[in-house]
């Protein structure tokens, strides 16, 4: 069983490549912000904690989020299947976190797999698309519908997909999260992919690497 790690700036695609290996390769997609904005719209206690980092384009603090995922993992008995992370980890001490708790259960990470897009095309993607409010689905500024094709819900744009959250959301990304392209590298586990290219094409070299 495979375990990825999707990694890259904010818009580079690793929704949208975490839902092709989702629906194409049977993948459990491990989508963090999808999971955090459940919580804020169910007003739970770590829901109530998040909002106004997420609000903000900074990352929660890795605490409350190393909690919440691992006991996702251990709730959702991921050890054993096919998980494509998305969005988590965002700092070495959460993939530390992560490595510890897979591999007491006998797994580990296989991959990660930077997908490198340049900044004025992150901002550019970020700042027109689009996500369903129903099952997440994201739709680049172009699409012509206003409703999901897949669950018929109302496309929404999300509160943190403004110019000056991006900004932020892109500078943090820099500032802390590139730090996990040594810490994979050092493992022997890093793998780049161009990011700006078509997603089916993205999606092959990715399965090039994963399959
Ligand atoms: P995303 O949907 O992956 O862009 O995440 C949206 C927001 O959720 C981020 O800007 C952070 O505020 C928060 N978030 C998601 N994943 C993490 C993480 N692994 N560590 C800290 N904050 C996170």
């Amino acid at each position: 069983m495979k375990k990825i790690v999707l990694l890259g700036p904010p818009g580079s695609g690793k929704g949208t490549q975490a839902e092709l290996l989702s629906v194409k390769e049977n993948f459990i997609h491990l989508a963090t912000g999808d999971l955090l904005r459940n919580e804020i719209s169910n007003k739970t206690e770590l829901g109530k904690k998040v909002k106004s980092y997420i609000e903000k384009g900074l990352l929660v603090p890795d605490g409350m989020i190393v909690d919440f995922i691992l006991d996702y993992i251990r709730k959702n008995d991921l050890y054993k299947k096919n998980v494509v992370f998305d969005g988590f980890p965002r700092r070495n001490f959460q993939a530390e976190k992560l490595e510890e708790e897979l591999s007491k259960n006998g797994s580990g990470i296989d991959k990660a797999i930077l997908i490198d897009v340049d900044e004025n095309t992150i901002i550019e993607r970020l700042s027109t698309r689009l996500i369903c409010s129903g099952c997440k689905k994201i739709y680049p500024g172009n699409y012509e519908d206003d409703e999901c094709f897949v669950c018929h819900n109302k496309l929404i744009k999300r509160t943190d997909d403004n110019i000056d959250v991006i900004k932020n959301r892109i500078k943090v990304y820099k500032e802390e999260t590139t730090e996990l392209l040594d810490f994979y590298e050092k493992k022997g586990k890093l793998v780049r992919i161009d990011g700006n290219d078509k997603p089916e094409r993205i999606f092959e070299k990715i399965k090039e690497v994963v399959l």
